[in-house]
């Protein structure tokens, strides 16, 4: 089976106070057992010692993105070596908002999750398409594509999550199956039955359990309701 995995997209939001308390409400929560659910927050990368040495130790942490190779001459970048040294175990890449705000490409968020594995950090990466995309019908040749840039450069999906993140397909659960099926033709039986596809895009507290019951949906990447006591709430949906 597929754990169901929750993880909490914390986005560039946060000041020291409030992410302390996010811990400690994090802490104090009654919730499934790691058997069930595993539970990963995303930190801005200036909080992820804190919330390293901070957590409870049957959840973990995820940085929100890393360099695409070895750290050197790159003004502004962490590497994903870095991140290895700090003990971080996760990372997320290809979100969204970092394909459309700052141009990242199919190519380069696939060499990224690449480089990522091989230093031994597992990847949340991100697929998803626009609402013009959508309503274009190119769903799934746009997601299809954006899993092929990864899929042409990993052989090993053990250490991959895939989070498909439209904004308009709350509830539907259809690409979902439908990914599934792609990486069954094009990559392996295996990996499309071992391969967590988790779903983003206003996952709350509210419409957590009538998502998460979907056969193709593993689990969730939220943003906005992990900052809340609500994200308690969307873990304890596992169950
Ligand atoms: P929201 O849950 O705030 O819609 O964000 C989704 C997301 O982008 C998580 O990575």
């Amino acid at each position: 089976g597929r754990k169901f995995f929750v993880g909490g997209n914390w986005k560039c939001t946060g000041t020291t106070e409030e992410v302390k308390k996010i811990v400690s409400n994090l802490n104090d929560a009654q919730v499934p057992s790691f058997d069930v659910v595993e539970v990963v927050v995303s930190p801005p990368y200036v909080f992820l010692p804190l919330v390293k040495n901070s957590l409870r130790p049957d959840f973990h942490v995820a940085a929100q993105n890393c360099w695409v190779k070895k750290g050197g001459a790159f003004t502004g970048e962490v590497s994903a070596e870095m991140l290895v040294n700090l003990g971080i175990p996760w990372v997320i890449l290809g979100h969204s908002e970092r394909r459309s705000l700052l141009n990242e490409s199919n190519e380069f968020v696939g060499d990224k999750v690449a480089y990522a594995l091989s230093q031994g950090l597992k990847v949340i990466a991100c697929v998803g398409e626009t609402l013009e995309q959508r309503e274009a019908g190119s769903t799934m040749e746009v997601v299809a594509a954006q899993t092929k840039a990864i899929a042409a450069r990993v052989s090993n999906w053990a250490d991959v999550v895939l989070a498909y993140e439209p904004v308009w397909a709350i509830g539907t659960g259809k690409v979902h199956s439908e990914l599934r099926k792609w990486l069954h033709a094009n990559t392996s039986p295996e990996v499309a039955a071992t391969t967590r596809i988790i779903y983003g895009g206003s996952v709350n507290g509210a419409n957590c359990k009538e998502l998460g019951a979907k056969p193709d949906v593993d689990g969730f990447l939220v943003g906005g309701a992990s900052l809340k006591p609500e994200f308690i709430d969307i873990i304890k949906a596992a169950e």
